[in-house]
């Protein structure tokens, strides 16, 4: 008999076949297309020659659509229904969106659900579809220069994008046609494309400021894997808001005062842009206002515009120093600084990082494309076009995941920085006698108490046997994946029952809303504490005794021995009095007592529970 043939791990026997799969820099700004071509990852480029789309779809009155460029510049002409940053929008609800775009031209209606959508010329258009056309050109673009079908791409997305925004892109992907073979976090991508796994060990910090949102991450690379040690960040921070202060200051030099005529203020941070941009190499530039109304020129030198943005670039550097102390590293520690995204290029923005990490920083990968082509190196491994195995990426969770327990308290499962993926589980048990069904509920946040946190989901875990309170298993699992979202599964654990939800809230939290979350955390931790001690207690004690009335009522005749109850009513009492009162100390003890004059009658009864919810059943059909 012939030998079967085992060719070594890596070398196929049949020729290479290369799978052809893209990195995508979906951006709020521009977004890119990269792909390794002969062992060298490039952005490929528009038919038109251009590496950098513009984030901009433009929908017209006989129902075409211009995206890019040309929406871009049609923009200031026509702003209602050229869309731009519609990033900011994904994964938000429509309350979110129009508390935060209060200037903002579109016509935002009721979509379904909370999704908000975009009344245009020509139709009524949702975040995740506009992507979806930027993508799509993305796609064809990609698949005329490479020749042939994707078999998929990695999409990157900020590390701060939550599970709602991370789902909005996916679906982005899917009406696109496009198969994700993966979200990977932007500064992850950075960091890939400089080569770093390739480095020795040591902690990075990859700094992203492009043009709607700001990240800072510290990673460790750690036998060339990479484990994003914490990220912070700002999501509404960046080269726009460089414009929007900069065409502030036009308007005032030039006397304008302009509040709805939404096309000269797209002309006007238009200039303000290019003007920005031009002084990234040259220490003066012209700027200029023409309008049919207005006319205006004037002269900006880089020392005045450093001076103008120079609060809102400090702003960068509190995430910076939270960054920092949540990944537990100081400063000394950071081995090299990484500069990602367009508005790095503003000389006083280097300048600042440099000083407050006291070392030089990297900027010779074009900062613009960095992202895509870190994303198109990951996507190259991801389609298995590389012999040496897969590149194991490590993401972490920004805000502790847990359940609500009894009295509105929080039980944290996954704590906050934990990398992803991941699952934990944690076993939890019921509250009532012959309790077969519960309610489970989700939440994120640093806080104690739930009403604190952000409510996520809630489900029920229903037709477990009946039990005595506490007899009752139940294993609550977290499972986060690799791109950071959220699945919870609760089984009761003698019965086998099971229930799971996978987690897209139908609204985004806010980055403002995360570092508030983080600071409250910090602010509120002692007093969080003994609220949550106090309540604790005060549930328990009210759980005890509901617990023991219930049982003295049902089989205190069966179970209990001569002088037991006299003893427990007195315990009981003394729980009683305690616990409306504010010392959690007192009311513990009091609790304790009551368990103990209790504990042999609890031991008697529960026994009897358990054989009588198995009476009938083997054990092996509770063994699934
Ligand atoms: P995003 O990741 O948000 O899509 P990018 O990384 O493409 O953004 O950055 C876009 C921002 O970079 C814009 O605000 C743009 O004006 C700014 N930008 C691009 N080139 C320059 C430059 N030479 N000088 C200053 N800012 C620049
Ligand atoms: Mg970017």
């Amino acid at each position: 008999m012939a030998l079967l043939q085992i060719s070594e791990p890596g070398q196929s026997t049949a020729p290479h076949q290369h799978r052809l799969a893209v990195g995508i820099d979906l951006g709020t700004t521009n977004s890119l297309v990269a792909s390794v071509r002969s062992g060298v990852a490039e952005v490929l480029p528009s038919s038109e020659g251009e590496l950098i789309l513009p984030s901009v779809v433009r929908y017209l009155a006989d129902g075409s659509r211009q995206v890019g460029r040309e929406a871009r510049d049609n923009a200031a002409a026509d702003p209602h229904n050229s869309i731009s940053s519609v990033k900011r929008f994904m994964g938000r609800s429509l309350a979110e969106v129009l508390a935060t775009e209060s200037n903002s031209p579109y016509r935002f209606v009721e979509g379904e659900g909370s999704v908000p959508r975009i009344q245009t010329a020509s139709a009524k258009v949702t975040p995740v579809e506009v992507s979806a056309e930027i993508l799509s050109l993305l796609r064809k673009q990609a698949e005329a220069t490479l020749g042939g079908d994707l078999v998929g791409a990695v999409i990157t997305v900020p590390a701060y994008f939550d599970d709602a925004q991370r789902q909005a892109t996916k679906d982005a992907a899917r009406l696109a046609d496009l198969h994700v073979l993966r979200l990977l976090n932007e500064p992850t991508a950075a960091a890939i494309a400089y080569g770093l796994d390739e480095a020795a060990e040591g902690v990075v910090a990859i700094f992203d400021l492009g043009g709607g949102t700001f990240d800072i991450s510290i990673l460790r690379l750690n036998r060339g894997v990479f484990e994003v040690l914490a990220t912070a960040g700002d999501t509404a921070l960046g080269g726009d808001d460089i414009d929007h202060l900069l065409a502030e200051w036009m308007k005032q030099q030039a006397g304008i005062e302009v509040k709805d005529n939404h096309g000269l203020n797209r002309h006007i941070l238009d200039q303000a842009r290019a003007a920005k941009e031009l002084l990234s190499e040259c220490d003066e530039v012209l700027v200029e206002i023409e309008d049919s109304e207005y006319e205006w020129q004037g002269l900006l030198s880089r020392e005045a515009f450093n001076e103008l943005i120079e609060p809102l670039i400090k702003k960068t550097l509190s995430p910076c120093r939270r960054a920092l102390r949540d990944a537990d590293v100081s400063r000394d520690e950071i081995a090299a600084v990484v500069m990602v995204g367009g508005s790095t290029r503003v000389p006083l923005v280097r300048d600042n990082v440099s000083d407050f990490f006291k070392r030089e920083v990297l900027t010779h990968i074009d900062p613009d494309r960095v992202v895509a082509i870190g994303a198109a190196l990951q996507a190259d491994v991801l389609a298995g076009n590389k012999a040496d195995g897969e590149m194991l990426l490590l993401d972490v969770n920004p805000l502790s995941l847990g359940i609500e327990t009894m009295g509105g308290l929080v039980e944290k499962i996954i704590a906050r920085n934990t990398t992803i993926p991941t699952a934990r589980g944690q076993e939890f048990t019921t509250y009532q006698d012959g309790q077969t069904a519960m309610a489970l509920h989700v939440v994120q946040g640093e806080r104690e108490l739930v009403s604190d946190c952000r409510s996520l989901a809630r489900f029920e875990l229903r037709g477990f046997p009946p039990m005595v309170a506490g007899a009752a298993r139940i294993k609550v699992t977290l499972q986060v994946d690799a791109d950071g979202l959220l699945n919870v599964t609760a089984t009761e654990l003698t019965s086998g029952v099971q229930a799971s939800i996978e987690v897209k809230p139908s609204y985004g939290l806010q980055d403002q809303e995360i570092e508030q979350m983080l600071r409250d955390s910090m602010d509120y931790a002692q007093a969080d504490k003994d609220a949550r001690s106090l309540r604790e207690q005060q549930v328990e004690a009210q759980r005890v005794i509901e617990a023991l009335d219930a049982a003295l009522a049902s089989d205190g005749d069966d179970f209990l021995q001569a002088d037991e109850l006299s003893q427990i009513q007195t315990a009981r009492a003394a729980v009683l009095a305690v616990a409306e009162a504010d010392d959690h100390l007192a009311i513990k003890s009091a609790i304790k007592t009551l368990e103990t004059c209790s504990e042999a009658y609890v031991a008697r009864r529960m026994n009897a529970s358990v054989r009588k919810a198995m009476a009938g059943h083997n054990l092996n059909e509770y063994e699934r």
